[in-house]
C-alpha cells in the first residue's frame, strides 16, 4: 500500500512540474519558432524548424 502512495506522489509532482513547463514556452534561438516540450524519454525543448534540441535539467 505504502509503495503505491509513493508512486502517486511522484508522478503528480512531475506533472506539475510538465505544466508550468509548457505555459512557460520558449522560443527557438536559432530560428525564432516556438518550440515543443517533451517529457519522454528525457525532458527537453526541441524546435520543429532547424531541430534544436534543449534538455531540461533543473528536475530534482
Ligand atoms: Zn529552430
Amino acid at each position: 500500500m505504502s509503495e503505491k502512495k509513493k508512486e502517486r506522489k511522484v508522478h503528480t509532482y512531475y506533472k506539475i512540474n510538465g505544466e508550468k513547463l509548457v505555459r512557460n514556452l520558449r522560443k527557438c534561438p536559432r530560428c525564432g519558432v516556438f518550440m515543443a516540450h517533451h517529457k519522454k524519454p528525457v525532458p527537453r525543448w526541441a524546435c520543429g524548424g532547424c531541430s534544436y534540441t534543449e534538455y531540461i535539467t533543473n528536475e530534482q
